[in-house]
């Protein structure tokens, strides 16, 4: 054998580097379904599902090209359950002459899988990952000698880089950035109306993996009974067309938006098929733009969304390779609280929280407001360790990958890296949720109080958090304006605070 082609689950793209002069006649396609990647967190049911899905559709496609593919079940006898050991295995077994991949998607797994290569003696030959705009060489170029790296400079270099959005040398309509035209909520009657999204009901072979799924992993949190995720390029590109025809002219003016039982409203759910590989986020930015010139969408909405996947999904993949692994321990804000238990099962009466989490675990998703201004933003007031709400953000979500789910989670809703990614902590009261949903209309709480029987707790740890760091925070300008309104409260106030967030910490322990 010359080259064994290791292909990892999120990485199942058919045009893949590591496929490039690929030779049936010599080569194989090395695939591992283990245990290990779905209990090193404590994996929802779904994200299980779709990543083995996802891989054994995979599989057949290469199959059906004539290439040989070793793909060892996760039901096998002789699986050892590990990546890590299945490759061990393999290399003893085949001996081939070369290993071929692409760049991880995962520090862990790098590592792992090299050590065994290394220890093997066998020569690796890495490639660069093409499902990004910007690789992690160029964006290190980028971050080289800045103090800080914020999102709005580099998403206008890859605009410029990629031609994206852009007539000649000038954004599309003069303008960057058209957030203020981006942040609206529903007012008092909700969404006028919400088309469904396409669905995609299982197949054969997803019919099997989430038998599989539901024997093997009985304990696991979420629910299988609703799956109906795109598991092939064709059903990814489906709901591409699906998304861009029906909800992308409203993306932007509500993509901050929430509303009671409306999980997804008119977000794009395409981010798992972009992270599995199987949808080039190119094609995603293309379809948008090609929406805005033809008039099916305006540049608002436009913009916004590709801001999301040109500047946002690259610029965290960045970072994550930019400062790991030291980032993944970050605590800023040496925060210790145990997450509260009931982020595994929704059973809380705070109402936003309780939909939150009850919609990730039927369906493995929750929108980008949804994970920054709920769960993230309730972790966050309350101190939890930034490493635990991490394995949670990890384990519960389809597209969760750790370049993207960790800075998402450690810097911009945590703010444990200390501000590498965000300027400032995003803390707010439970006003907030009350401006951009309906949650708490029907919530026995009151966003408008922060201490007695009916207090929101948002609004309680929201002082207590400007209040315990009050120092940090007054040296930041952004946040100036927030100490100062605590400045201004009475001590007895700021007292009763204190102490209703202390009971509220003891009783979530
Ligand atoms: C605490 C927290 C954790 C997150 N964890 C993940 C994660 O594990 N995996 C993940 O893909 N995204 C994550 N995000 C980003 C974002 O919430 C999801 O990408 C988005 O909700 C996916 O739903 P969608 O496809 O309907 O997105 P849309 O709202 O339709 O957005 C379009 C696309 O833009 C991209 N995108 C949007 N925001 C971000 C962002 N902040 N970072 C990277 N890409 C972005 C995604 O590819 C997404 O599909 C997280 C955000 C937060 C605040
Ligand atoms: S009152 Fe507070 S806890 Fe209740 S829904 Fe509103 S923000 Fe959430």
């Amino acid at each position: 054998m010359r080259n064994l082609v290791v292909v990892l689950g999120d990485q199942l793209d058919r045009h893949s580097a590591a496929l490039d002069g690929f030779d049936p006649a010599q080569d194989a396609i090395w695939m591992a379904e283990v245990a290990e990647e779905s209990t090193h967190v404590w994996s929802h049911r779904v994200r299980i599902a779709l990543f083995l899905s996802a891989m054994r559709h995979f599989c057949a496609e290469q199959r059906q090209l004539g290439r040989t593919v070793w793909y060892q079940s996760l039901d096998a006898a002789e699986n050892t359950q590990t990546l890590a050991g299945e490759l061990e295995r393999s290399i003893r077994e085949h001996r081939p002459q070369r290993i071929v991949w692409v760049e991880a998607g995962d520090y862990r797994v790098r590592e792992s899988l090299t050590a065994v290569v290394q220890a093997a003696n066998v020569p690796l030959d890495v490639r660069p990952d093409r499902h990004f705009f910007c690789s992690t060489e160029d964006f290190r170029k980028h971050a080289a000698g800045k103090k800080s790296l914020r999102l709005e400079f580099f998403y206008r270099e890859m605009r410029r880089k990629t031609g994206i959005l852009m007539d000649g040398k000038e954004p599309a309509g003069g303008a960057w950035n058209f957030d203020v035209e981006n942040r609206g909520s529903f007012g008092k009657d909700g969404p006028k109306r919400v088309p469904q999204p396409a669905r995609f009901p299982p197949d054969a072979i997803t019919q099997a993996v989430l038998e599989l799924v539901a024997r093997r992993f009985p304990a696991h949190p979420g629910s299988l009974a609703a799956f109906d995720w795109p598991v092939t390029p064709a059903e990814a590109e489906a709901a591409l067309e699906d998304f861009i025809t029906h909800r992308l002219s409203q993306f932007g003016e509500y993509q901050d938006a929430m509303w009671t039982n409306q999980p997804l409203l008119y977000h794009s759910r395409l981010s798992a098929a972009m992270n599995l590989k199987y949808l080039h986020p190119k094609k995603v930015c293309d379809a948008a733009e090609r929406a805005y010139r033809t008039g099916v969408a305006p540049l608002p909405a436009v913009e916004g969304f590709i801001r999301q996947i040109l500047g946002w999904r690259e610029y965290v993949r960045g970072i994550y390779w930019q400062y790991m692994p030291e980032y993944a321990e970050r605590n800023a804000l040496d925060a210790h609280q145990p997450l509260p238990k009931w982020y595994w099962t929704g059973e809380t009466d705070y109402h936003c929280l309780r939909q939150a989490i009850r919609q990730t675990l039927d369906f493995g998703y929750a929108h980008h407001i949804q994970r920054l201004m709920v769960t993230g933003l309730f972790s966050l007031l309350l101190g939890v360790r930034p490493q635990e709400i991490h394995e949670w953000y990890l384990a519960v979500y389809v597209d969760a990958i750790e370049w993207v789910e960790l800075p998402n989670v450690l810097g911009m809703s945590q703010f444990a890296d200390g501000g590498t990614m965000a300027s400032k902590p995003y803390a707010a009261t439970g006003k907030y949720i009350q401006r951009m949903s309906n949650y708490c209309a029907g919530c026995r709480y009151d966003p408008t109080e922060s201490v007695g029987s009916t207090a929101c707790p948002f609004t309680t740890l929201y002082w207590d958090f400007i209040d315990r760091h009050q120092l940090m925070l007054s040296k930041n300008q952004r946040m100036v304006m927030q100490v100062r309104n605590l400045e201004r409260m009475s001590a007895d106030s700021r007292a009763a605070i204190r102490r209703q967030a202390a009971q509220l910490r003891e009783s979530l322990e």
